[in-house]
Formats: C-alpha cells, structure tokens, sequence
C-alpha cells in the first residue's frame, strides 16, 4: 500500500494535534448544549471517531448516507439518502461531520435537509477543504486543513474504497489513478 503512494500531504500526528484543537473548541462552544454529531459515511467516520473523544461533554452521535443519482454527480446535485438519520433533530443541537469539502454539493443539501427538521442549531466541522473546486455556497464552522485541488486518500477517504485505514492524507501515484475504470473526478 505505501509504494503506492506520491506524497504525503498531512501527517498523522498533524491530523492527530488539528483534531484534539478542533474536538477542545467545540467542546468549549457546545458545553451545556448536548450537540448531536451527525456523519458522513463513508469518509467521514475516522475523523468522527476521533473527533469525539475529544468532547469531554455530553452528545450523541448518528450517521447519514448520501449518493447522488447518474455518473456526474457531482453537477447533477440530485441526491439520494442511502441511510437517514435515526435521531428526531427537532430543538436540538446538530454538528455534522464531514471528511472533505469539494465542490459544496453534498453539504449544501444536507445542511438544506437537516435545517427543514428545525434543529436548535446546526454547524459544520470538516477536516478538509479544497476551496478551489467550490461550486455552490458551503462551509465549515470548523476546519482543520486547507488543500490544494488534488485527490487525496487516508484518515477515512478512500480510492475506489481502499485506502481509507491509512492513518495520514495522501496522493497517489497517478498510474493507480490511471490503472482505475474510474478517475478521481468520477468518484465525488
Ligand atoms: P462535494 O459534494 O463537496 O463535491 O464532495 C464531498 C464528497 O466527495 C466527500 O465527502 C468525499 O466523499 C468526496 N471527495 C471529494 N474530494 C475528495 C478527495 O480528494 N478524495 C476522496 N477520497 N474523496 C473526495
């Protein structure tokens, strides 16, 4: 797995220091507030996990499961919920989780959706934002990295569903990319 790996962008204990940072401020803004982390799988469940061990408060935590209809998904932004949120949100305080920021879409309509269950509040925290793809109005709360426009794997983003169990943010080499039936592009 590592040969087959350009470079690497973010280190693990880069990942590691951003995290507990991030996991301190938001326990210090939702202490009393009982937030509900909300995440986004796939990516996002290594940064979830350890996001939260991290909050020395109270909260819960549920998942939702998006994938957006046709080849290009990313320009169609019709979405489908694969897997809803099992938690009534209704008065309370949502934080959801997300691995990277790309073009916006995917979060937009989340955020659209989980605000139309009238939450007491809702916030984003991401690890990732490649700013330079945006394509429609999206931000995090809180960040941790800002990246180039590069297709990266590692800490939960995978390449064509590997790659996810290693513990930095890598690019790799562009003959995996170009081995694949599907380029990066394809993959949003
Ligand atoms: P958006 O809707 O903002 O374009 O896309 C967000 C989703 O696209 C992320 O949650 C992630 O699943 C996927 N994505 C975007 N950029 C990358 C990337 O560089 N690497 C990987 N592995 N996934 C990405």
């Amino acid at each position: 797995m590592m040969s087959d790996i350009k470079e690497i962008l973010i280190t693990e204990e880069q990942i590691q220091e951003k995290v507990k940072e991030m996991g301190e401020q938001i326990a210090r803004d939702y202490r009393d507030k009982n937030p509900v982390l909300v995440g986004v799988l796939n990516g996002a469940f290594v940064f979830l996990a350890d996001l939260m061990r991290h909050l020395d408060i109270p909260c819960t935590v549920d998942f939702v499961s998006w994938q957006s209809y046709g080849k290009d998904t990313s320009s169609s932004g019709v979405f489908r919920i694969m897997k809803d949120l099992e938690t009534n949100v209704e008065s309370k305080h949502v934080l959801v989780v997300e691995d990277i920021i790309d073009t916006g879409l995917t979060l937009h309509y989340l955020l659209d959706t989980i605000r139309s269950r009238k939450p007491a509040s809702v916030r984003v925290a991401a690890l990732l934002d490649k700013p330079s793809r945006r394509r429609i109005e999206a931000k995090a709360d809180y960040l941790g990295f800002q990246i180039p426009d590069y297709f990266v794997v590692g800490y939960g983003l995978d390449f064509a569903q590997e790659y996810r169990n290693l513990p930095f943010i890598a690019v790799l080499k562009p003959e995996i990319y170009a081995g694949s039936d599907t380029p990066p592009d394809e993959l949003e």
